[in-house]
């Protein structure tokens, strides 16, 4: 139907058009209706130190649970709740709801593994971010240093001066700055680093450039090495196969993440993960 829009002059019912806008209303109400009722569920990715297998973070990595649907990833949802302003919301739901869980895992006794947090453009820039994770920090007595941030070149482009100063404002709390998918945006090295950024998490796209004609190799050692110089550290995210990992440790990348290293778990799981590691590493 879209193929004879255009030259033979305007459609004024076009099924195939009117159906998708109908079927997008529809994601909309059921998308306010899941921030409402709170549908949402966190998976958890370990991170770990490329040298000794280390779990040095979780990843958590938001999904919904729809009513009908079954578990939906954010590539299903993520996008209209940027167009529509609800991931501002919805973002709030999530700071909230991992604080709650480190909480509850404290309280259980797990190993005080810290957990990152995506946090989207649009997000960032019409949300004090250091306010919420403040007082989503305090509601949950959780130390600052429990929690992590990642944010896209795209955001700090956008303001860069706001985006400094709320930036700055995080880490004096003592909550750590990471970005993510590096070197997909146009972010120059010296603004990470007037930043004050702690991890370049480079994306998997240069991760699955290893080991072909040598070219991922190369971004990689540069990457590394300007981050090095600048007091940064680099994870590679996408690790797949086990000869990623080991030519990434010969990079001197310090960590690494990936469905090789470990998939997002639930929350149940992750800690089985975590206490699997442990029990290996002695
Ligand atoms: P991201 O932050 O870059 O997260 C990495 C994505 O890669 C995750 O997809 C993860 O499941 C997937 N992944 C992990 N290991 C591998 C691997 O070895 N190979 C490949 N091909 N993929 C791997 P997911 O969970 O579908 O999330 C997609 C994106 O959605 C995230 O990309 C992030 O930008 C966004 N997102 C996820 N959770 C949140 C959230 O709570 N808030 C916001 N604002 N965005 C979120
Ligand atoms: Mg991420
Ligand atoms: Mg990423
Ligand atoms: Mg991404």
């Amino acid at each position: 139907e879209v193929k004879t829009r255009g030259k033979n002059g305007y459609q004024f019912f076009d099924p195939a058009f009117y159906g998708a806008m109908r079927q997008r209303k529809q994601r909309e109400r059921e998308l306010q209706a899941a921030i409402a009722g709170n549908e949402f569920v966190m998976h958890y990715q370990v991170r770990v130190e490329a040298a000794t297998q280390r779990v040095a973070s979780l990843e958590a990595l938001v999904r919904w649970n729809h009513p009908t649907a079954g578990l939906l990833y954010p590539d299903e949802f993520i996008p209209l709740a940027e167009e529509t302003g609800m991931i501002v919301p919805l973002g709030e739901l999530v700071v909230d709801s991992v604080c709650a869980q480190i909480a509850a895992w404290t309280r259980d006794g797990c190993a005080p593994v810290p957990v990152s947090i995506n946090v989207s453009s649009r997000q960032f820039n019409e949300r004090d971010m250091h306010a919420l994770f403040l007082q989503s920090l305090e509601r949950h007595g959780i130390p600052a240093d429990r929690v992590e941030i990642e944010l896209t070149e795209s955001t700090m482009i956008r303001d860069p001066v706001r985006t400094s100063e709320r930036l700055q404002a995080m880490h004096a709390l003592g909550i750590r700055l990471l970005v993510d998918d590096f070197g997909t945006g146009y972010s120059s090295l010296s603004m990470l680093q007037q930043l004050d950024f702690d991890l370049l998490k480079v994306d998997k796209s240069f991760t699955h450039r290893l080991g072909g004609d040598g070219q991922g190799e190369i971004l990689f050692t540069a990457i590394i090495t300007m981050a090095h110089a600048l007091g940064m550290k680099v994870v590679a995210e996408g690790v797949e196969r086990p000869e990623q990992a080991d030519l990434l440790a010969r990079l001197q990348c310090d960590e690494l993440q990936g469905y090789y290293i470990a998939s997002p778990l639930d929350a149940v799981g992750v800690q089985h993960e975590i206490r699997r590691r442990q029990a290996a590493m002695h």
